[in-house]
């Protein structure tokens, strides 16, 4: 391959916020993540990149998917995990946080990998500690390695992500997995749209750089793919939403309504889903349509190469490296 002198290295130690990355940062995360997929899907021996570092999990908040594949990721590569249990832990016996992750660090860990009720949590515990730290979800806010997951799991069926309509329907307002998507799918130069009921849209959200609506069926002209979003009624206090059985007449996703979209129109969800809810049991099942189980899998492959980067432990962790430009592609534009 021919070299053209100019290298890129990943310049980043923790990943708290899709606003920190730039396209090449992307690239790289997506190039690493590719090797991850493709190696686990042939079976392939994996090499030992953590050999030696101990990541430490700290889950304020439930997690099923998210805490599993860090997990997963993380023992395939050779490092040691130790999972935090918040309830069994001194926080219980009235601990400050900020004496949590100084302990933590103390004990001299490499990697953190936080979910917490409250913005800023992962930034706090990484500015805090000193140690390389992933955010798994801070409250409302971001949940960025759940948008990199999406958008590598399109971008692998794509080519591209540039000049694809995206829509996100569902409750925008509380959900972290729609602002972290919103970010990185503008980064990438999709077209990106939201919708859902007035009461869990953001008053603000026309000025995030994407179209809003209100009638699903609008929203979904011409859409290739659409993710919808659970209700996060553990994040509300008042009254905000519709019954289940509303919504699910006026904002969930059936066959019916996806005439109207792009005829691959892909359908996807971060889980946990709430069939008959946001998608009916018909189009959930239908492996033609959703890739919710391969977003799932693409989870280990992302954050496989996210544990690599963070710690510099990604072979050749340079751009002059990479064969793929699979984040800024537009050739499928018109
Ligand atoms: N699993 C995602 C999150 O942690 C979405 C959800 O909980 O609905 O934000």
């Amino acid at each position: 391959m021919e070299r053209t002198g100019f290298t890129y290295d990943f310049p980043r130690d923790s990943l708290l916020s899709v606003g920190d990355l730039n396209p090449l940062d992307v690239q790289m995360i997506f190039e690493r993540a590719r090797h991850h997929f493709d190696a686990a899907r042939h079976n392939e021996e994996n090499t030992r990149t953590l050999a030696g570092l101990t990541q430490i999990h700290l889950f304020f908040e439930n997690s099923t998917r998210t805490q599993a594949s860090f997990e997963i990721a993380a023992r395939r590569l050779g490092a040691d995990v130790v999972n935090f249990i918040p309830g069994n832990a001194s926080i219980s016996k009235g601990e400050s946080l900020n004496d949590t992750a100084l302990t933590l660090a103390a004990m001299r860990s490499d990697i953190l990998v936080v979910r917490h009720r409250a913005a800023g949590a992962a930034a706090h515990f990484a500015r805090v500690t000193g140690v390389p730290t992933i955010n798994a979800g801070d409250g409302a806010h971001e949940h960025p390695t759940q948008a990199l997951l999406d958008a590598f799991t399109l971008a692998r069926r794509w080519g591209g992500i540039g000049g694809k309509r995206i829509l996100i329907v569902g409750d925008i307002l509380h959900s972290r997995v729609a602002r972290s998507n919103i970010s990185l799918l503008n980064l990438l130069h999709a077209d990106v749209r939201l919708c859902g009921p007035a009461t869990l849209l953001p008053a603000d959200a026309d000025r995030w750089g994407v179209s809003v609506f209100h009638d699903i069926d609008e929203a979904l002209e011409g859409c290739d793919a659409v993710m919808a979003l659970r209700i996060q009624k553990e994040r509300m206090t008042g009254k905000l939403t519709p019954s289940d059985r509303e919504f699910a007449t006026l904002w969930g996703l059936t066959h019916q309504r996806l005439e109207r979209a792009a005829q691959d129109c892909l359908i996807m969800h971060p889980g946990p889903i709430n069939r008959g809810v946001e998608i009916d049991e018909a189009l959930a099942d239908d492996l033609d349509r959703t890739v919710i189980l391969e977003q799932v899998e693409s989870g280990v492959a992302v954050r496989s190469a996210i544990l690599e980067l963070v710690t510099g432990r990604a072979p050749n962790q340079s751009i002059a490296d990479m064969r793929t430009h699979d984040v800024d592609d537009r050739r499928d534009e018109a």
